[in-house]
């Protein structure tokens, strides 16, 4: 079921996205070589917790962590672990966080020292491309505007969509209806409304879209080639013209 949020619920997402935001820029100057994805997640635990706020998923559906970190290849679902950051990385780092009941739900990819200039192109052109499909949001547009909208860029760019992994509605649980692909064909798919929160997440890679789950740990989604990618998401809430990101500045 998709929901249409009150000013009310508005304004508490709005919070809890701004918690994610915050999350992320205190984490920034942490990321360089040698620091572990389990240090980043306690550093990130804590200064959620600090904002008053909890971390949408530890323990969600048995998550171990509060965040989400994947590191290269890993697509997302990446779990912090001892792996220290290698100059040349590229780190997501995939951020919710559930303030008063309500959640945001952010993930940024980073690079780790300096980056090859095809994975620097992977980090500008798959940000790029959220901000396509934030673009093709409005009351009365389709969720097909924004996946084809992304897909479309992507294609452009010579990236590839993994389309297994799509965003979300968000509110009182991290993932609610609708589902919001990064492929897609304008005017198809539920109309989007004011008052709608949808979380839009596109994950990108160098090589092939296809990929596969870590069996070891039952989470990890990783690319089938071995290529990097990269995912970059914001919580939106839709308005009459446009839509208001949540998960920024
Ligand atoms: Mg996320
Ligand atoms: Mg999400």
């Amino acid at each position: 079921m998709i929901t249409i949020k009150s000013e009310r619920e508005i304004e508490l997402l709005r919070k809890a996205g701004h918690i994610v935001y915050q999350t992320h820029q205190y984490l920034k100057p942490f990321i360089r070589e040698g620091i572990s994805t389990k240090e980043l997640d306690r550093l990130g635990e804590a200064f959620i917790r600090k904002q008053g706020a909890t971390p949408s998923f530890k323990g969600y559906q048995g998550f171990p962590n509060a965040l989400c970190i994947s590191v290269n290849d890993e697509v997302v679902h990446g779990i912090p672990s001892d792996y220290k950051l290698k100059n040349g990385d590229v780190v997501s780092i995939d951020i919710g966080a559930c303030y008063q009941g309500y959640h945001g739900d952010s993930a940024w990819s980073y690079p780790v020292g300096s980056v090859n200039p095809q994975v620097e192109a992977l980090l500008r052109d798959t940000e790029a491309s959220l901000y396509e499909g934030l673009k093709a949001i409005r009351e009365g547009a389709h969720i097909g505007d924004i996946g084809e909208a992304v897909e479309t860029y992507a294609i452009a760019h010579h990236l590839g969509v993994v389309k297994e992994l799509v965003g979300h509605g968000v509110g009182t649980t991290v993932h609610e209806d609708p589902d919001v692909p990064n492929f897609g064909k304008k005017g198809t798919g539920p109309r989007l409304r004011k008052g709608m929160v949808i979380a839009v997440e596109p994950m990108l890679t160098i090589g092939s879209p296809d990929i596969y789950e870590d069996m070891d740990n039952g989470w990890t989604i990783l690319t089938d080639d071995g290529s990097t990618s990269a995912h970059f998401e914001h919580t939106v809430v839709v308005t009459e013209d446009g839509c208001e990101i949540l998960t920024g500045e």
